[in-house]
C-alpha cells in the first residue's frame, strides 16, 4: 500500500524505524526485534540505507521481509552515495519485484572528512533529482526528508525551506523530519513550510535518549540542538544507564504527548531496534496513540 493512503485516513500515524545490523554482525539480530516491533502495530516501518550504499543487500533483505514475512507495510531509504541513474534503476526494479511500494529518497551525507557532497559522474546532485527519476517510474509512493532546524548544510532554516518546496513539488508524498527535541521549533517549521505551500503530511522523528554519549554524537552529526531541559537530564543521569534511559523514555513520551495535542500529522520512532524501550514508549501512550 502506498504509505500516503495510510495519511488519508485517522492522524497521527505511528511508525517506526530500523536499520540494518552492521555487515561484521549477523543479519538476524534485527529479527527478534522486528517480531516485537509488529506486535505495537505500527503503521509502516522504514529500513534505514547504510552510507556508500554499504549496507544496500541487507536494507532491501530487511524491507522485503518486513512487509512479506511480517506483514508490515514498509518503506525503503534510498540515498544517491556513489549511485549512478543505472545503479538507482537496478535498485529500483529490485524493489519493485519485492512488491515495496514506498522509497524515503535522500541525496546521503558527504563522505567523512568531507563537508560538501560530491556525486559520482553522471549521478545525482540532491535529493529533488533522485525524487524526480523515481517519480518517472510512476510505481512508488514518495517521502523525502525535511529539517526543523534547517540542513547542516543550509543553517537557514527559510532558505531551506526553499529548497525544501522545491524537493516537495519534484514528486514528494510525505516529508519525515530530522529528529529534533524541542518542539516549538518543529512548530515553527511547520508553520513557515505550509506558508510555502508544501502541504503534504509531514510525519515527525522522534528518537528516544537511551544513552547520553550515543545523542551527543549523534546530534554533532544532524545538528539537533538539545533544549536546557534535556542537558539537565543528562548531567543528572548521564552516568547512571538505567535511570538515564527511564528519564530518556519519559521525555520522548512528553514531547510525543505535546505534538499528538496538537495534531501533527505523524510520529516516526527512531527505535534504533530496540524493541523493548519502544514497547514502553507505546505502553506510556496507550489511549493517546
Ligand atoms: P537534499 O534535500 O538534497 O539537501 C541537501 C542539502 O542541499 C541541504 O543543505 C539543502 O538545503 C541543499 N539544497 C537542496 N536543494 C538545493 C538546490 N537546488 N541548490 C542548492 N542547495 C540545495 N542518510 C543515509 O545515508 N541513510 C539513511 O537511511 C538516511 N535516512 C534519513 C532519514 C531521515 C528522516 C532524515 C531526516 C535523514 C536521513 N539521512 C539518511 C540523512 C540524509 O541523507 C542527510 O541529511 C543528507 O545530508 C541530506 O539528504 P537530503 O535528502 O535531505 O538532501
Amino acid at each position: 500500500m502506498r504509505i500516503s493512503n495510510i495519511f488519508a485516513g485517522s492522524r497521527p500515524v505511528v511508525s517506526f524505524e530500523v536499520f540494518p545490523p552492521k555487515p561484521e554482525s549477523p543479519v538476524e539480530t534485527i529479527y527478534t526485534a522486528l517480531g516485537k516491533l509488529r506486535d505495537l502495530n505500527p503503521a509502516f516501518i522504514s529500513v534505514t540505507y547504510g552510507a556508500g550504499g554499504s549496507t544496500t543487500e541487507r536494507s532491501i533483505g530487511i524491507v522485503e521481509k518486513v512487509k512479506r514475512e511480517y506483514g508490515v507495510e514498509t518503506m525503503a531509504h534510498l540515498t544517491c552515495v556513489g549511485a549512478t541513474p543505472e545503479s538507482i534503476e537496478s535498485t529500483l526494479d529490485k524493489l519493485e519485484e519485492l512488491g515495496v511500494e514506498n522509497i524515503l529518497a535522500l541525496r546521503g551525507d558527504p563522505p567523512a572528512g568531507s563537508e560538501t557532497f560530491t556525486p559520482v559522474p553522471g549521478g545525482f546532485a540532491f535529493a529533488r533529482d533522485l525524487i524526480g527519476h523515481i517519480k518517472r517510474r510512476n510505481r512508488f509512493g514518495i517521502a523525502a526528508a525535511a529539517y526543523p532546524e534547517g540542513h547542516l548544510e543550509c543553517r537557514n532554516v527559510d532558505q531551506d525551506i526553499e529548497y525544501l518546496k522545491l524537493k516537495a513539488d519534484a514528486g514528494v508524498d510525505l516529508l519525515i523530519t530530522q529528529l529534533f527535541f524541542d518542539n516549538g521549533l518543529f512548530y515553527a517549521f511547520l508553520e513557515k513550510a505550509r506558508r510555502k505551500g508544501i502541504n503534504c503530511p509531514v510525519s515527525t522523528g522522534i528518537m528516544p535518549v537511551l544513552n547520553a554519549g550515543q545523542i551527543k554524537r549523534l546530534t554533532a552529526l544532524c545538528g539537533a540542538s538539545i533544549p536546557t531541559k534535556l542537558t539537565g537530564l543528562m548531567e543528572k543521569y548521564g552516568g547512571n544507564p538505567a535511570d538515564m534511559e527511564k528519564a530518556g523514555i519519559e521525555y520522548a513520551c512528553q514531547q510525543i504527548y505535546d505534538l499528538v495535542r496538537n495534531k501533527v500529522d505523524g510520529i516516526h520512532i527512531c527505535t534504533m531496534n530496540k524493541a523493548e524501550q519502544t514497547k514502553e514508549i507505546m505502553a506510556n501512550l496507550q489511549g493517546v496513540l
